[in-house]
């Protein structure tokens, strides 16, 4: 376990990926990464299953320490002409009594792989959140649900005024203000499912139990960037910044993909398309550099201005020291 994630990343923790193409009807999360592993390793990849504690970007080749063979002293246990940062990203979860239980048997973070799953079809739904995401879950899993309930803990939304509108006219959600999850009940185990919810409004005190088939967190996730925290650029919410379209960080050499860097789509496809381009820039730049294209090593300053950033627009960032760019 590296950042509470085993080896194989987050669709080990989950049962069928139904989104991922090329498996018409499924594929299990652990077997679809072991596959992804067995065919790397036919290639000639060598897979060191190992924690890493910390790395120094400062320089390169850039040095990798790992657990139990870490300390001011110790030597790096690898080094790097280039890198890669897949790191990965995890939910929010909320602790809440049930939650262990009904875990991906009722409960998701992520309506976008598991809404359109049996088991929520025309059932009553509910989400946990007040921001953009937790509208477009909800609306999303309008398609899915016979009702879509929000559960906000404030009197108002998070979410942009378009997001915030579209979700307060669509005819299939509910939106419950001041209201919390207290707890979640359902079926005995093993492999029984939520049925209810506990729900409490937090400004009367009311208490109640809503029949619920589904659970979406909309809650926040945390990047897993504490490796790098103050090396590489990272936004507000920690995510590492990489140039739009691209691996690029803002250290030349270091490049990173997946979730650790895309806190909009999240997805196994977008994370593995984001790791192919990472790959192919990697190979690039380790090629260009033993041709004798040293490029030199500076960091870039990923700025968003502060006018958009009051006004509340996408974040346009400059990119301009990256010699590969
Ligand atoms: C329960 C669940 C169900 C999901 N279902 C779907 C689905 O059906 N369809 C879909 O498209 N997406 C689904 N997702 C989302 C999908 O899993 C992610 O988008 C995808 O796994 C991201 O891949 P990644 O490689 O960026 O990161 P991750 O899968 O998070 O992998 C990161 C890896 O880095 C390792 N790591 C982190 N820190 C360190 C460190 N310090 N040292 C060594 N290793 C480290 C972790 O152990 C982990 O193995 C689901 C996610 C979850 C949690």
């Amino acid at each position: 376990m590296a950042g509470g994630t085993a080896a194989g990343g987050q669709l080990t923790t989950t049962t069928d990926v139904e989104n991922y193409p090329g498996f018409p009807t499924g594929v299990g999360g652990a077997e679809l990464m072991e596959n992804m592993r067995a065919q790397s390793v036919r290639f000639g990849t060598e897979v060191i299953t190992e924690t890493v504690t910390r790395v120094d970007l400062s320089s390169r080749p850039f040095k990798i320490w790992k657990e139990y063979a870490d300390g001011p002293e110790q030597e790096a246990a690898h080094t790097a002409d280039a890198l890669i940062i897949a790191t990965g990203a995890n939910a929010r979860r909320l602790d809440l009594p049930g939650e262990e239980k009904y875990w991906q048997n009722g409960i998701s973070a992520c309506a976008v792989c598991d809404g359109a799953v049996p088991i929520f079809r025309n059932k009553p739904l509910f989400v946990i959140g007040g921001g953009d995401s937790a509208a477009e879950e909800a609306i999303f899993l309008t398609k899915y649900g016979s009702k879509v309930t929000v559960l906000v803990r404030k009197d108002k939304l998070r979410a942009s005024k378009t997001m915030a509108n579209r979700l307060l006219s669509n005819a299939k959600v509910e939106v419950k203000f001041n209201t919390v999850a207290l707890e979640v009940l359902g079926e005995p185990e093993p492999m029984g499912l939520m049925k209810r919810l506990k729900i409490k409004n937090v400004v009367t005190g009311l208490e109640e139990v809503v029949d619920a088939d589904g659970l979406f967190y909309a809650v926040g996730h945390d990047p897993a960037t504490a490796l790098v925290k103050g090396q590489l650029e990272t936004d507000d919410e920690g995510y590492v910044v990489t140039k739009p379209g691209t691996s690029y960080t803002s250290v030349p050499g270091v490049f990173a993909a997946g979730d650790v860097q895309d806190k909009r789509y999240r997805q196994a496809i977008t994370s593995a398309g984001s790791g192919c381009i990472a790959a192919l820039e990697a190979e690039k730049f380790i090629a260009e550099s033993e041709g004798g294209d040293e490029p030199p090593l500076v960091t870039t300053s990923i700025e968003q201005s502060s006018t958009a950033k009051e006004e509340g627009k996408a974040p346009e960032y400059e990119y301009s020291t990256n010699p590969l760019l």
